[in-house]
């Protein structure tokens, strides 16, 4: 029996989150679905976007399905806070088109500091942000990349920075890079500044396999992978550490279309299949992967975003009946 903690949060997320549960049952493993609250309907409740109960049984359970939430000025973003508290240090993004071949990479996105840092000031002349980067974080998702890369038989791991504006910071970081890539002999390492990463990825997707870089970097180029693939509502996320996940679709609470059964669920029911991984369901996981690459590839069943004319409940019935 596997403890879920699940979060359907705000807008979309309670909408693509009922679906993916659905799906989860329908495989032979035996969840414990707990459901906890958090975003902005749960600050209107309770005066607080994430109350401790919900990070207890995220900490207690064997990982967390996350939907949406819409953030609110002045709080300390729900999903961002919970990445802190469970050190979930690894943010992992795959970016795969089920209909170009070019398009397959994954990012690797260090999910603990950079501009995440919650360090922030007004100061009445000025306002700064600041931007934290360690040796240590950065050796550390640096490994990560590599060691997933050689797990999934990939050859080479890009890094993205900025090192020539930000030399301290983003100097760390490629410093982190190549030392870590000298571990790892039959990895190709190589990096970019940042801007002409946006650009290649766009027109030489397939020279990459594996990408890590800094939080905010790979924030923007994870939306960036979703305007490539057509849409943000197709890919999922895992966020990891060392004894804890969670997992939720790359997109947020999608105001714009929240409450008119439009969403997507495909994203968050990929991240389901990466919890699935997580837990050692590979087998389960594949199954539901390959039955959203046949729907992906039918192209009869299509949400507005990718085209089509179907409702969120139309394609999960239809993964379902596939299934
Ligand atoms: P956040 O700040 O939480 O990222 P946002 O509004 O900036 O929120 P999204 O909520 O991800 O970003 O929405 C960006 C755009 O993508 C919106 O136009 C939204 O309708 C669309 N979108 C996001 N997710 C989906 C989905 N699952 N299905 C269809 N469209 C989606």
């Amino acid at each position: 029996m596997f403890k879920i903690t699940t979060i359907p949060g705000d807008g979309i997320g309670q909408e693509v989150m009922k679906p993916t549960l659905e799906i989860l049952e329908t495989t032979n493993a035996n969840f414990d679905f707990i459901p906890q609250e958090a975003g902005k309907e749960c600050y209107k409740k309770y005066g607080t976007n994430l109350p401790q109960e919900t990070i207890n049984s995220c900490k207690e359970s064997d990982s967390t399905l996350f939907g949406a939430v819409t953030s609110i000025p002045q709080q300390k973003s729900a999903i961002v806070t919970l990445r802190k508290e469970l050190n979930l240090y690894i943010n992992q993004r795959p970016i795969k088109s089920y209909t170009n071949p070019e398009i397959n990479f994954t990012i690797i996105r260090e999910n603990s500091e950079g501009l995440y840092s919650h360090m922030e000031e007004d100061n009445g002349e000025e306002t700064i942000a600041i931007r934290k980067i360690t040796h240590k974080a950065s050796e550390r998702i640096c490994d990560y990349a590599f060691r997933y890369a050689e797990k999934i038989g990939k050859k080479t791991v890009t890094a993205a920075h900025k090192a020539n504006v930000l030399p301290i910071t983003d100097g760390v970081f490629k410093t982190a890079f190549y030392k870590i890539a000298n571990q790892y002999p039959n990895i190709i390492p190589n990096d970019y500044y940042i801007d002409a990463m946006a650009m290649y990825l766009i027109t030489k997707p397939s020279q990459f396999d594996v990408i890590v870089t800094t939080n905010l970097f790979g924030d923007i180029l994870s939306d960036e992978g979703g305007g490539l693939l057509g849409s943000l509502g197709l890919i999922p996320s895992a966020n990891i550490g060392n004894d804890n996940g969670l997992f939720e679709p790359v997109h947020g609470s999608a105001p714009d279309i929240a409450g008119k059964n439009k969403a997507n669920p495909i994203a968050m029911i990929l991240s389901s299949c990466l919890m699935l991984e997580f837990l050692n369901m590979e087998k389960e996981a594949q199954n539901i992967q390959n039955t959203i690459e046949e729907i992906i590839r039918e192209g009869k069943i299509k949400t507005p975003d990718m085209g089509g004319t179907q409702n969120t409940q139309e394609m999960c019935d239809e993964i379902i009946k596939k299934l």
